[in-house]
């Protein structure tokens, strides 16, 4: 018999599943509580759920499983990067990463990824299948369980930038964000859960419907036409036109502020010029703009450029809010895609 995987379900599915099979309301609640609160996986050690109904929930349901593989770290011991793999021996990375205000952790949400973006090591990886709302989940359980048995500390935010593209992967992703966000599961904060996007501009629209209260980043990095289409093919499809107005709806739907990433290439999209189009672009979009120093890849022809300052100086005083991002985990490869493509998987 073909048994649930829990963690693929959101607390309202799980509590329907539960009534099918004559368990009583408030076992969802209990389970759901060993699991995200009190870190149990053993049904048997779920003391205070009935044994008949542990011996219901052992033959109709599973937790899936996935083992940490690799961990790199930098010397400082404030960058953390994990290659996990699934039982189908499909691996994916994350990264762990302290900042001030605490412990954040950055999460893949497919085996490789089809949006084929020139700068980026996972864009060479074509997709092998996306990742399952469990499997995103194992990605923050580990990492805490990591994190929390080094430290003694927790972490604080998500954020769905490792390898592949969110909104390709859109049903999962917005089935995990309810368990992350559900009181009875994750119970983390919406706002303090962040998906990156490379722009697909229908998916967009639908996070603000389904899930208002999320932060968006859209990865723009090119102030024109011509440039975002030669880094980013998905730029033939919903071209920097569409994308800004779809923005712009984003932020009147959900009164948020947007994030909009441009990472700096030599020589590419880093001149005064392109500064100034980006601010013409931008006009009127509640956003603050996120400068990435480029992280150099292997096998890549593009050059970090030297031009941040000088770039960050250009928005600043056209009234843009912006920021360069603090870099992390350079060292050990913790650019989008590095670590998997190393070890060879
Ligand atoms: S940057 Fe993101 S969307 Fe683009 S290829 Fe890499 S993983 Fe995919």
């Amino acid at each position: 018999m073909k048994k649930y995987s829990l963690l693929d379900l959101p607390f309202s599915e799980c509590k329907k599943i539960f009534e099918q099979l004559q368990l009583k309301k408030f076992v969802a609640k209990q389970i759901f509580h060993w699991i995200y609160q009190k870190n149990i996986y053993d049904f048997d050690k779920m003391s205070n759920i009935s044994l008949n109904s542990r011996k219901i929930i052992k033959q109709n349901f599973m937790i899936s499983d996935a083992k940490i593989i690799k961990i790199s770290s930098d010397e400082k011991k404030e960058t953390f990067k994990f290659l996990l793999q699934f039982p189908d021996k499909n691996s994916i990375e994350m990264v762990a990463m302290h900042f001030k205000y605490g412990w954040s952790i950055c999460l893949s949400s497919q085996v490789g990824c089809n949006m084929k973006c020139k700068f980026c090591a996972s864009g060479n990886k074509t997709k092998v299948r996306n990742l399952k709302p469990s499997e995103f989940i194992l990605q923050y359980i580990l990492a805490k369980k990591y994190i929390s048995n080094l430290f003694h500390k927790n972490i604080t935010n998500i954020v769905i930038m490792g390898i592949g593209e969110p909104f390709d992967n859109f049903d999962n992703l917005i089935t995990t964000l309810k368990i992350f966000t559900n009181p009875f599961g994750l119970a983390i904060g919406p706002k303090h859960i962040t998906i990156s996007t490379c722009g697909i501009c229908p998916k967009i629209l639908e996070l603000a419907k389904l899930m208002p209260k999320i932060n968006l980043a859209v990865s723009f990095h090119g102030p024109n036409d011509k440039i975002r289409s030669e880094l980013m093919p998905i730029n033939n499809v919903y071209n920097c036109d569409l994308l800004i107005k779809t923005c712009k709806k984003y932020c009147s739907l959900t009164k948020n502020r947007i994030t909009l990433e441009y990472l700096l290439l030599d020589n590419v999209n880093d001149h005064e010029k392109h500064a100034l189009e980006l601010i013409k672009r931008i006009k009127g979009l509640n956003c603050y703009v996120n400068l990435i120093p480029y992280n150099q890849i292997q096998k890549s022809n593009f050059i970090r450029s030297a031009k941040i300052e000088k770039f960050f100086d250009i928005l600043k005083r056209n009234q843009i809010l912006v920021k360069i991002r603090q870099e992390r985990g350079n060292a050990i490869e913790a650019a989008c895609g590095q670590l998997r493509i190393l070890h060879g998987q």
